[in-house]
């Protein structure tokens, strides 16, 4: 008789195939979000997931209706009073499947070749909520959780969810939890556990300058009007210094150092200058001069010109002195970072820059927070201990460039911190054709997940469930 947590790991090797099968079933239905022919393919992903939670045993399973693609919400019964509560986030849609001829096999009829599983959503992210899910099966409905669980999953990441805020803000109360998991990150390579604990905001803006009532000819007018492609230039050109750093007036007040051993933490990674020139395609990287490729992407905040529109830009050559000139703009801000700074920041700069001669416009497009876990949390330390478990290795700890806004309502709205990993692999081919799973890899996350559910409860709290 071994206990409930080795029992659960049984289990799970001696039904793979049958766990496979199940995801199986989930990958089959084509949620495209972004295909208004899928909106009912999407409606049923949410029934399928309900239904799978209800046949786990979840109670006050729901699908709520939303403006767009309905909210699929579930929580396990409430066990021992002091037992954490874990907030499961995912998604079910998916991204369209195009190019289609790309496609080695059905997108839509997974197919398993070699170690992989190959279908759209394996990876991003079916996969990764049945990794998940598996555990609660595993441990079985009727034996005692480690941890009260409950799940938040949408059906609209892949279109950028937008209905999401405001459902986390209007269901405050049954989404209240200790900590949240987000298994949507991924890891560096099938030997390399990663945690992402940090992940970087956004904040977009277009900028207009308007010149001239109309396109004049540069012959007749040039040299007494000032032309707004030269005027927005010399703007953009003033944004960064010869240090790489970014010159709106306070950028970085808010923005916290790293400290040594973190230092040291992102040094692990295998994100170095070969990767970056590697993969990006330039002849000599840049940036801010005194950090690493790994820190300047991740932990240190950007100011990027996105895209510039001014002028005659057809075949040929055309004397003309342009009316106006547009260029889009955008902020990754890492933490403390705010959005709402980097627009008053961006806008004080424009005042105090932009000549008389012209008119100007900002506007926000969009905007998203940074987020950051401390590493020495509760949910970090457990999760570590459970991927040291399985790997036999201490996991990297990653601060991912890119914006997944989620994990910033959460901390807003519910106060919670989020643990950010997963099991897919940068040549998962996720949003591409022929997007894999690769099984030994989803196998040991399920693991891992199990591992770190029981860490989680700790010995005191959770003795009980390990006593079943
Ligand atoms: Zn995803």
């Amino acid at each position: 008789m071994g206990t409930t947590r080795e029992k659960a790991l049984e289990y799970l090797k001696d039904n793979r195939d049958e766990l496979i099968d199940k995801l199986g079933e989930f990958i089959r239905i084509p949620s495209i979000s972004t295909e208004a022919a899928h909106v009912g393919d999407v409606q049923r992903a949410a029934e399928w997931l309900a239904g799978h939670l209800q046949s786990l045993g979840m109670e006050e399973v729901k699908i709520f209706p939303t403006s767009g693609a309905p909210v699929v919400y579930g929580a396990s019964r409430v066990g021992n009073p002091g037992i954490p509560t874990l907030l499961i986030y995912g998604h079910y849609d998916v991204q369209p499947t195009d190019p289609l001829g790309e496609w080695q096999s059905d997108p839509f009829d997974p197919e398993i070749r070699g170690e992989n599983l190959f279908a759209r959503g394996a990876s991003d992210m079916k996969g990764q909520i049945m990794a998940a899910l598996n555990t609660l099966e595993a441990i079985g409905a009727g034996g005692d959780l480690p941890v009260r669980f409950k799940f938040l999953f949408e059906g609209e990441e892949e279109v950028g969810s937008p209905n999401l805020y405001r459902f986390i803000k209007n269901h405050r109360d049954i989404l209240a939890c200790d900590l949240c998991l987000n298994p949507d990150t991924g890891m560096l390579g099938p030997e390399l556990p990663t945690i992402t604990y940090a992940l970087r905001g956004l904040a977009y803006f277009e900028l207009r300058v308007y010149g001239p009532s109309q396109d004049l000819h540069s012959g007749t007018f040039g040299g007494v009007v000032h032309n707004p492609a030269q005027v927005l230039c010399e703007l953009l050109a003033e944004l960064h210094d010869g240090k790489g750093r970014v010159t709106l007036p306070g950028f970085y007040d808010r923005v916290r150092d790293l400290d040594p051993a973190e230092r040291e933490d992102l040094a692990r990674l295998p994100v170095n200058e070969a990767f970056y020139l590697k993969n990006a395609g330039v002849r000599k990287l840049w940036g801010e001069e005194g950090y690493t490729p790994a820190e300047r992407t991740g932990a240190r905040p950007t100011l990027e010109v996105n895209g510039l529109l001014s002028g005659f830009t057809g075949e040929g050559s055309k004397t003309v002195l342009p009316a106006r000139a547009m260029a889009k703009i955008s902020s990754r801000l890492v933490s403390d970072q705010r959005v709402e700074d980097v627009k008053k920041q961006l806008e004080k700069f424009l005042c105090d820059r932009l000549p008389d001669t012209v008119r100007w416009e900002l506007d926000q497009l969009a905007g998203a927070p940074p987020v950051l876990s401390p590493r020495d949390s509760r949910g970090i330390a457990a999760l570590t201990s459970a991927y040291e478990t399985v790997w036999g290795k201490r996991p990297l700890f990653r601060r991912e460039g890119g914006t997944v806004p989620v994990g910033a309502y959460l901390q807003e709205l519910l106060g919670v911190d989020s643990v950010q990993t997963g099991f897919s692999l940068p040549d998962d081919n996720a949003h591409s054709p022929n997007e894999k799973l690769h099984l030994p890899t989803w196998q040991r996350g399920s693991e891992a997940l199990l591992h770190f559910f029981f860490n989680l409860a700790g010995n005191g709290a959770g003795s009980t469930a390990e006593e079943a």
